[in-house]
């Protein structure tokens, strides 16, 4: 390829004007190559296009008649599973890196954009492009930090590399799709996780310090459908808080205000997205939304167990009657919110109902903060599928 870009001129824009999100951006990465010549479109928090990138990755938008894509996006598949075989270490038991080995392995790609962390700092996201099994396993478990995936992409075009798989968060995601034709890539395979409430470094310091007994030790830690936060230390010991025991009133600043704007939780245009939440405990969750998804999962079926999605229970009134309290940042103390914990996951929501669960927190949640601190980017920015679920509570002002 010799043309000249137009995005490569983009380098010599002056730092100041280098994150035009401002405050909302979620250090995605793609301000930091030279693919921010297209930032005003391809951001996810400066042009909300979610249905149109849904069309141009899946042939059609999520169908708004259909209340299992108002919620979870375009999808051929929903199951849950785990490996027969975990990977130690890994997040859960491990299938997105084995999903990217396996890519590697029988030559479907050259490389895999993912992220490793620094040698310093376990949490401190380094993302990378693997071009081994090793290099693949390095990246495993999650950094739950603000990742800047997309910085590697200008090394993907230097390289010559032309077939590719992303793994990333949604708003990684968004933006990927916006560029992918000016990549030059001839196959672009991408890999999502959902994701909610992310930090920055030091608000990963805050919350640690805020929540677990010893913050220094976390090597890992994940808000589990029990409805408590599971921390696993160094020694291999879990220590369990439950969400209604979290101290909201010094919490509530701690998510990037990326995170408090975000409405694709679900990862709507990954072409397989592997979570955990609609799955039940222990499982994973696995949304095929096209059918590139299908031959990504399809290498790696002998390696898993699987089962049927499920659900059970009425979420309703749990979050209706979250709403305010989180508003006004209550917290129970520790003996109250272990019992509510309890009473909550007898009989509380499970499988999917639970993944609806969290999204109709998250989404009433981060309407009011776009309503109260960008009323102007209200109407756009929050696209239809989330207006409906929001839709079904009474919000205060
Ligand atoms: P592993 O095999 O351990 O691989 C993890 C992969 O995640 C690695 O390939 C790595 O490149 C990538 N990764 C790590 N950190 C980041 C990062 N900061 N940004 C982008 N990619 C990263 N699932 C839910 O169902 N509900 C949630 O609310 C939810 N929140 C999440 C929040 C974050 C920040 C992340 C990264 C993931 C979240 N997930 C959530 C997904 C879930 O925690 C697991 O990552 C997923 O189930 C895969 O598990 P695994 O064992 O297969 O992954
Ligand atoms: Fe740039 Fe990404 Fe930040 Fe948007 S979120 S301003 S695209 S780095």
């Amino acid at each position: 390829m010799t043309a000249t870009y137009p995005h490569k001129k983009a380098k010599a824009l002056k730092p100041s004007s280098r994150r035009p999100a401002k405050e909302l951006c979620s250090e995605c990465g793609l301000c930091d190559t030279y693919y921010i010549h297209y930032v005003k479109t391809a951001c996810a928090f400066l042009n909300q296009q979610i249905a149109e990138l849904e069309a141009q990755t899946h042939a059609r938008s999520r169908n708004l008649d259909c209340p299992d894509e108002v919620y979870f996006g375009v999808n051929q598949t929903m199951m849950a599973a785990r490996k027969t075989e975990p990977i130690p270490g890994a997040q859960w038991t491990g299938i997105v890196s084995t999903i990217a080995i396996e890519m590697l392995d029988q030559g479907l790609v050259e490389g895999v954009v993912c992220v490793q962390n620094t040698q310093e700092d376990r949490f401190q996201p380094m993302p990378i492009i693997a071009r081994t099994r090793e290099e693949i396993l390095r990246a495993r478990v999650n950094k739950p930090t603000l990742s800047p995936n997309l910085s590697v992409l200008e090394q993907v075009e230097q390289s010559g590399m032309k077939r590719l798989l992303v793994i990333g968060v949604g708003c990684q995601i968004q933006a990927l799709r916006a560029v992918e034709k000016q990549l030059g890539l001839e196959k672009l395979y991408v890999l999502g996780t959902p994701c909610v409430d992310n930090v920055t470094r030091a608000g990963l310091q805050k919350f640690l310090e805020t929540t677990s007994r010893s913050p220094e030790t976390v090597v890992h830690y994940e808000f589990m459908q029990d409805f408590r936060v599971h921390f696993k230390h160094e020694d291999g010991s879990v220590e369990t808080v439950p969400f209604f025991g979290l101290k909201t009133n010094q919490l509530k600043d701690v998510f990037a205000p990326s995170c408090m704007s975000c409405f694709d939780y679900v990862n709507s245009l990954a072409d397989l997205v592997v979570g955990y939440m609609g799955a039940p405990f222990g499982w994973q969750w696995i949304v095929v939304r096209n059918q590139q998804g299908q031959e990504m999962l399809s290498l790696v079926q002998n390696q898993l167990e699987t089962q049927p999605v499920r659900s059970k229970g009425d979420r309703h009134q749990a979050v209706q009657q979250s709403i305010p309290a989180y508003d006004k940042g209550v917290t129970l103390p520790m003996w109250a919110a272990r019992l509510m914990g309890m009473a909550i996951e007898r009989i509380g929501p499970k499988g999917l109902e639970y993944a609806r669960f969290s999204i109709d927190s998250h989404f009433t949640r981060n309407y009011l903060y776009v309503k109260r601190h960008h009323p102007e980017k209200l109407a756009s920015h929050v696209p239809e599928f989330a207006k409906r679920i929001v839709g079904q509570y009474r919000l205060p002002e």
